[in-house]
């Protein structure tokens, strides 16, 4: 058995990447392993599925350019295939002083990402087009929407198998040799029995396992930078009646940019309320929600949402982050690399795909493909 890519990964990410490579690289033969029985099983189908603008993340970082690029190119593509999304806009509330001087300083870190649109509001602007949102000044972020990232996953693993690709659901990847000519994967198959396949390339989209394959390849993953920390993020619904007390995106400014966006409220396409997520990290996967964490979400939400009561608030799921910083780390960007220079030529690793990975599937597949003049597939 021969292709000339195999993609292991069937989340948003490993889909979109071989949407792109099979419609506009040359023609090769791609294959996409997944160990689940359908796609998106894993952090693609447990997160806010907010579109983001790219405010948050420091210039120059791979986070804030494919996040513009991306909100841009998932707008577009939404429109085109008929993807169920809103472009609901956020506000981004300060109820004290040291709020609205971190809203000054998103601002301008979004001016030097690129961001278009955003404004600044005070009280009144934010009463008329919130009334029941309580806050001394906001950030209008107008490109920060929602979409449903089902059918999103759905029309672009539509695409890659129209055009070719085959998704081999079911199959996990155990093990990735390199001899020269190219790799040999090694896999498990639906029935429990081992085959492999030979093939040119190979990229690694396996998302909280993306350590584990890269090592799989010979990488000494902690020498890389390419430990990834598993760090869980819950929510909890609102009752609906809440849920029509908002009509956009409202999250408070980041406390601690480096753990997350603090706990904000998000809309489904459906106009279900909820709030999250929290940071957890954690030791293994275990996708439970605490109960008891319904107080910290309470409290940290009803400074700029005042109709919260706390028995509002119940479990509803969590995802796990992807994260290359630990607890307590500096920024960590995204990783996208050909591995060449590691002696595995035509290996891209795709590791520490945490948030805004799901905005930014169309602009990393670009990139990827991009990444075609060393892998020649342009
Ligand atoms: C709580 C939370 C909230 C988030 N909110 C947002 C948001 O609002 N907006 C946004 O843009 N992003 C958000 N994200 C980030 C976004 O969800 C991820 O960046 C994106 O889903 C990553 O997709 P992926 O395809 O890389 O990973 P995954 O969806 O995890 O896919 C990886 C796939 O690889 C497969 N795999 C692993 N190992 C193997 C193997 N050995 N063999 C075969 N298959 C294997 C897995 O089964 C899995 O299906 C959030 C993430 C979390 C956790």
């Amino acid at each position: 058995m021969y292709a000339d890519i195999v993609i292991i990964g069937a989340g948003v990410v490993g889909l979109a990447v071989a949407a792109e490579l099979v419609q506009k690289g040359k023609k090769c033969s791609i294959v996409v392993m997944e160990r689940h029985e359908r796609f998106g099983r894993e952090t693609s189908s447990r997160n806010s599925e907010v579109i983001h603008a790219g405010i948050y993340y420091p210039e120059d970082s791979l986070k804030a350019a494919l996040c513009v690029e991306g909100n841009r190119l998932l707008y577009q593509y939404a429109r085109q295939w008929e993807i169920p999304h809103r472009r609901l806009g956020k506000l981004i509330v300060a109820y004290n002083d040291s709020g609205v001087g971190a809203l000054l300083r998103l601002r301008e870190q979004a001016r030097r990402n690129g961001v278009a649109g955003l404004e600044l509001l005070d009280e009144k602007q934010i009463s008329r087009l919130e009334p029941h949102v309580r806050a001394q000044a906001a950030l209008w972020s107008p490109t920060s929407g929602i979409i449903d990232s089902h059918r999103l996953m759905a029309c672009l693993e539509r695409q890659a198998i129209a055009a070719g690709a085959l998704i081999a659901y079911q199959h996990t990847v155990t093990g990735l040799d390199y001899s020269g000519g190219g790799y040999r994967v090694y896999f498990t198959n639906p029935d429990g029995s081992t085959d492999n396949l030979a093939c040119a390339r190979v990229i690694n989209c396996a998302g909280l396992q993306a350590e584990h394959i890269a090592a799989l390849a010979g990488i000494d993953t902690a020498a890389a930078g390419y430990r990834i920390y598993m760090c869980k993020g819950e929510y909890f619904s609102l009752p609906g009646a809440k849920g029509k007390l908002v009509s956009r995106l409202i999250y408070p400014p980041p406390l601690d940019e480096l753990e997350g966006l603090g706990v904000h409220l998000t809309l489904s396409l459906d106009g279900r309320a909820r709030l999250g997520p929290n940071t957890i990290y954690v030791s293994q996967e275990d996708y439970s929600v605490d109960a008891v964490h319904a107080r910290q979400f309470y409290h940290a939400a009803r400074e700029f949402l005042p109709f919260l009561a706390p028995e509002d608030l119940e479990p509803e799921m969590a995802g796990i982050r992807p994260k290359l910083q630990g607890p307590g780390e500096p920024f960590r960007d995204f990783i996208i690399r050909e591995e060449s220079d590691r002696g595995l030529p035509g290996l891209v690793n795709l590791i520490g795909i945490e948030s805004p990975g799901l905005t930014c599937c169309l602009s990393i597949a670009r990139m990827v493909r991009r990444l075609g003049t060393v892998l020649d597939l342009n």
